[in-house]
C-alpha cells in the first residue's frame, strides 16, 4: 500500500514539475481551476474583512492603472480590482483574476508608473504560478504522512479526492509568502509587464526606493517577503535596456495610460 502512495506521489511530481517564465524549475501539483477557486475565495474573505475605499476618484484611478497591466495579457479574462481602505503599504494579485489595493500604498507610490510597477510585480507571480508552486513545494515538505492517511481512508476515484482534501488544507497556501527567487522572477516580469503597458519602467526604481524609505523600523508588509534593497535594484537596472525598448515600442504604438 505504501508503495503505491509514494508511486503515485513520484509520477504526479513528475507530470507536474514545469518551468517558470524565467527558467526556474517549479512543481505545480494543483490543477489550474483548483488554483483559481483557491484565489477567489481568499479574495472573498479578504474583502469581507477589509472596508473598500469609498473615493470614486481613488478607484479609477487604481483601476485604470491595473486594467492597463491585465490588457497585455493573453487571456485578459477581466480582472477584478478591489481598493482597500486600510493604512498597509500593499497589493496583491491572486491566480482566477483578483486584484487587490490598499490605500496605503497610494502614499509611497507617487505616480501612475510607480503603481503600475506594484501591480506589475503582483501580476507577474500569477502569471508565473508562484502560488501553485508554492503550495506544492509545502505539500511535497508533508506528503509522506498526509497522503499515506489520505489512500488509507480511502478508495474509488482518489485523484479528484486528493486534489479535494489537500485543497481544503491548502487554503491558507495561496497568500504564503513567495520565495525569494520569486520575488525576483515578479520583478523582472513586472518590470516587462509596465513597461508595455506603456508606464515608464525606470519609476519603479524610485517605487522600490520610496518603499525602503517608507520602511522606517518597521518595514512595509509588502517589503518584509522580498529580496534586499540592493539587490532588487541591481537586477532592475541590469534589465533595464530591454524594459525601455519594451517602453519604446509601447508608446509608438499609441500605448500611453493616462491615469491621473
Ligand atoms: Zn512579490
Amino acid at each position: 500500500m505504501l508503495r503505491r502512495i509514494y508511486t503515485v506521489l513520484v509520477v504526479a511530481m513528475l507530470i507536474a514539475c514545469t518551468t517558470s517564465p524565467l527558467g526556474n524549475p517549479q512543481l505545480q501539483l494543483f490543477p489550474d481551476e483548483q488554483v483559481a477557486q483557491m484565489g477567489a475565495s481568499a479574495y472573498q474573505q479578504i474583502k469581507e474583512k477589509t472596508p473598500e475605499a469609498d473615493s470614486g476618484e481613488v478607484n479609477s484611478y487604481v483601476r485604470c492603472v491595473a486594467d492597463a497591466i491585465t490588457d497585455e495579457l493573453e487571456s485578459d479574462t477581466g480582472w477584478e480590482v478591489t481598493v482597500f481602505e486600510d493604512e498597509a503599504v500593499n497589493a496583491f494579485a491572486l491566480p482566477g483574476g483578483k486584484i487587490g489595493v490598499y490605500t496605503g500604498l497610494l502614499e509611497v507610490a507617487e505616480n501612475q508608473a510607480q503603481l503600475a510597477a506594484v501591480i506589475g510585480h503582483e501580476v507577474a507571480h500569477v502569471l508565473a504560478e508562484h502560488g501553485n508552486a508554492r503550495m506544492s513545494a509545502a505539500l511535497a515538505t508533508q506528503a509522506g504522512l498526509t497522503l499515506a492517511q489520505i489512500f488509507a481512508a480511502s478508495s474509488g476515484d482518489s485523484r479528484a479526492q486528493l486534489f479535494g482534501i489537500l485543497g481544503l488544507g491548502a487554503q491558507y497556501g495561496i497568500l504564503m509568502p513567495y520565495g525569494r527567487s520569486q520575488e525576483t522572477e515578479a520583478d523582472l516580469l513586472g518590470l516587462d509587464l509596465m513597461a508595455s503597458a506603456g508606464f515608464d519602467p525606470r519609476e519603479a526604481v524610485d517605487l522600490w526606493r520610496n518603499m525602503a524609505q517608507a520602511g522606517g523600523q518597521q518595514p512595509p508588509e509588502f517589503l518584509s517577503t522580498h529580496p534586499s534593497h540592493d539587490t532588487r535594484i541591481q537586477n532592475l537596472t541590469e534589465r533595464m535596456p530591454d524594459a525601455l525598448e519594451l517602453y519604446e515600442q509601447a508608446q509608438a504604438q499609441g500605448e500611453t495610460p493616462d491615469c491621473g
